[in-house]
């Protein structure tokens, strides 16, 4: 096969040494308060002049990026430019909402938009490189990485995961803006055990084919240029030093020819994982699993020469892993041009970059509830109170917040409800309860801001009990106590157990971490200039001791049924009625809409005709029946109820989210092929099969869809 650069990937190769090829291996991670050439971190400037560093992470800024390039291009020996990588999740300077945020407008565009934006603001500080996006699914509430992820649906987090990349990369690396992308964590790190980050996952193969790789498939079928090893055992062998996904299925079965980059230490960890003797062999077991790059330890570039000499890897090995690393830095442009143009750098969020990160945030909002139809705000709200602690809040990036996100305030609740009605008369208090509850005896109406703090979430964020913490559930109270109408805003990195309140509120409204934009995005859905159209990601558990819950689940022998005459021996909690709080796929708008029975343009197909790429067609109607232009995610949902393998009660294979004004009616067109129809089987060399028989497919806007047609797959 022949690969881009070929010849330019290998005329270098033949011209390092060991050390230059071990070190093209090496990533490090700049430490220091200063940029380089200020007595810092002189590890990296001595490595990088020496030739012996591939990459480096968390320095950023033209000038700083130029600086350290300037060491490594016109003083090594070879003069191999150095790769800039860096955390740009949901944002450079302009925060967007959280992952999980993006993936509740069940919109690809808001997804690609910021991608570009971050790109953008990103190249132009020196970086070519973002950790990101993150596709891991995961089904745990407690994990606090489930805020950078799009949640428990596979399929939803692999039309993110593309149009994210696609947003960063562009079609082409080493043009205008683009950066390269990073699929990660590969894999299964959304399975640790009790959501306790880094844990343990043994996973059949049949579950991490079915539900954990499929972002990740595609997204080397859409050409992400690296991906990241995970921190977690897969059924016992760490990702880090795992033959079977990093070079097995990754590039052997999926044919990825570009970079694997550990996740920090993870390479030495292989130690503290009780899989390798010592740092020498830590590096022998990620090198020759397939693992590329090392980020941060340094057991590689220590240990890689004796080994080699000793025959423990192979130069072929080794000189892939460089290839892979190099073939980047052509495709980036670096050897064309290492360096950034220090007068193009982007130093804060420009307004146009606000404005698209206002919208992103309004498309990501649900409406939960909405009784009495306290919401949106009318002209009649003349005088507001805006209560709670997190209504002055002028944090609400959410985790991972980029390099120079937090020089930027984020709009507060309060100034966005302030700005967004100039003539009403705006209260606030915080926390204290009893002044909360005497602004909202004297409001017209209350706004209850309430959540959890950004810290809360993210990376080794765990928590045990993911209700409201710190006495947030007692303010409820006392405002749901006044009698007055009010509405709840909840501005959180995770599914929280709500139930204990839920029913007080007769209105609430999920804002997760919006972003830079917060408070003017909340304002635009309360006031309804933005009529929110999101849906959840995740399930709503009714209690923990639920967790996990996911609605693409298996059926028991002994499904519980509300209406079933036996109700003793069956799958349930005694003490807790079944199902969700909230559903995946729920979201209300300000007006209504209804969805028709799924249609098909064919009753039958044989499996023959979709192993050759046959694709059945899918219509859905959707009618706007209220009297507000709104949007609607209209969800199709696929059961294969008699399988070789047990299937889920149903999986999520196409959304689109419409506009419509009121009293409209569109069809939205869906196609089911055999990705849609067919499973992976247990078989690790990995085996798809589509079955003969009835499927179910059900449409609706939520995953408790009941509109069902069948279709009927034949044997050819
Ligand atoms: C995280 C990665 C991240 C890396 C570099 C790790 O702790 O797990 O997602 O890309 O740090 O900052």
């Amino acid at each position: 096969m022949h690969r881009p650069y070929e010849h330019e990937v290998k005329d270098l190769l033949s011209r390092m040494t060991v050390e230059e090829k071990l070190g093209q291996l090496q990533q490090l991670t700049w430490t220091g308060d200063t940029g380089p050439g200020g007595g810092q971190t002189e590890e990296v400037e001595r490595a990088a002049r020496a030739g012996l560093l591939g990459s480096v992470l968390n320095l950023f800024g033209a000038e700083h990026t130029n600086t350290l390039q300037r060491m490594a291009v016109e003083e090594s020996r070879l003069g191999i430019p150095l790769l800039f990588g860096q955390d740009v999740i949901h944002g450079f300077w302009t925060t967007f909402p959280i992952p999980l945020a993006e993936a509740s407008s069940f919109d690809p565009a808001v997804v690609e938009l910021d991608a570009e934006i971050s790109a953008m603001e990103t190249r132009s500080n020196g970086i070519r490189w973002t950790f990101s996006p993150m596709m891991d699914v995961t089904h745990e509430p407690r994990w606090g990485r489930i805020a950078e992820s799009c949640g428990e649906d596979p399929y939803l987090n692999t039309v993110l995961a593309v149009a994210k990349i696609r947003g960063y990369q562009g079609d082409d690396l080493s043009a205008g803006h683009n950066v390269a992308a990073c699929a990660k964590h590969f894999v299964a790190y959304g399975g640790a055990e009790g959501g306790r980050d880094y844990n343990t996952v043994d996973v059949s193969e049949q579950r991490l084919r079915n539900l954990y790789l499929p972002p990740f498939k595609a997204s080397v079928d859409a050409g992400v240029a690296t991906v990241m090893a995970a921190f977690n055992t897969v059924s016992g062998v760490p990702a880090h030093g795992n033959p079977h996904t990093m070079t097995g299925i990754l590039k052997e079965e999926w044919g990825f020819d570009g970079v694997v980059v550990s996740d920090y230490t993870g390479v030495e960890e292989l130690i503290a994982h009780g899989y390798a003797a010592d740092a020498a062999d830590a590096a022998r077991l990620a090198l020759m699993a397939g693992l590329d790059m090392e980020m941060v330890s340094t057991t590689i570039a220590a240990h890689g020469k004796r080994l080699l000499a000793e025959g423990r890897v192979t130069e072929d090995r080794l000189d892939d892993a460089v290839a892979r690393i190099l073939r980047l830095k052509f495709e980036l442009g670096l050897f064309d041009d290492p360096y950034t143009d220090e007068s193009q750098a982007i130093d804060e969020p420009t307004p146009q970059a606000r404005a698209a990160a206002r919208e992103a945030a309004g498309r990501s909002m649900v409406l939960m509830k909405n009784d009495g139809g306290v919401l949106p705000l009318g002209p009649g709200a003349r005088s507001i109170a805006v209560v709670g602690p997190f209504a002055g809040h002028t944090d609400l990036h959410g985790t991972w917040a980029g390099p120079g996100c937090r020089r930027f305030p984020t709009v507060s609740i309060l100034d966005g409800v302030r700005a967004a009605a100039p003539g009403a008369t705006v209260t606030h208090a915080g926390a204290d309860i009893e002044e909360a509850v005497a602004a909202a005896r004297s409001a017209d109406v209350t706004v209850v801001v309430v959540g959890e703090e950004p810290e809360l979430s993210g990376e080794a964020a765990v928590r045990s009990e993911i209700s409201l913490p710190d006495g947030q559930e007692q303010l409820i109270a006392a405002i749901a106590a006044t009698g007055k109408p009010f509405a709840v805003v909840l501005l959180n990195g995770r599914p929280l157990t709500i139930g204990s309140w839920v029913d007080e509120v007769p209105a609430l409204l999920e804002a997760w971490h919006p972003g830079i934009e917060a408070g003017n995005a909340v304002a635009d859905v309360l006031f309804g200039k933005v009529n929110p159209g999101g849906k959840l990601p995740v399930t709503f558990p009714r209690a923990l001791g639920q967790i996990p819950i996911y609605y693409n689940r298996e059926n028991t022998g002994r499904p519980y049924s509300p209406d079933g005459a036996e109700q003793k021996y069956v799958s349930r909690y005694l003490d807790l009625a079944d199902g969700p709080q909230f559903a995946f796929g729920h979201g209300l708008s300000y007006t209504t809409f209804t969805t028709g029975r799924p249609r098909l343009d064919r009753e039958t197909v044989t499996v023959d005709e979709l192993e050759r790429g046959a694709h059945v067609e899918v219509l859905v109607s959707v009618t706007n029946t209220g009297d507000r232009t709104g949007d609607e995610v209209v969800q199709l949902y696929v059961h294969d109820p008699v399988a070789s393998i047990a299937q889920p009660v149903r999986r999520l294979r196409g959304f689109r989210r419409v506009t419509l004004e009121p009293g409209r009616t569109t069809q939205v067109r869906f196609t089911l092929g055999a990705d849609d129809l067919g499973f992976w089987t247990n078989d690790p060399s990995g085996c798809f099969v589509v079955e003969p028989g009835r499927f179910d497919l059900y449409a609706g806007t939520d995953s408790l869809a009941d509109a069902r047609c069948t279709l009927t797959v034949v044997r050819s």
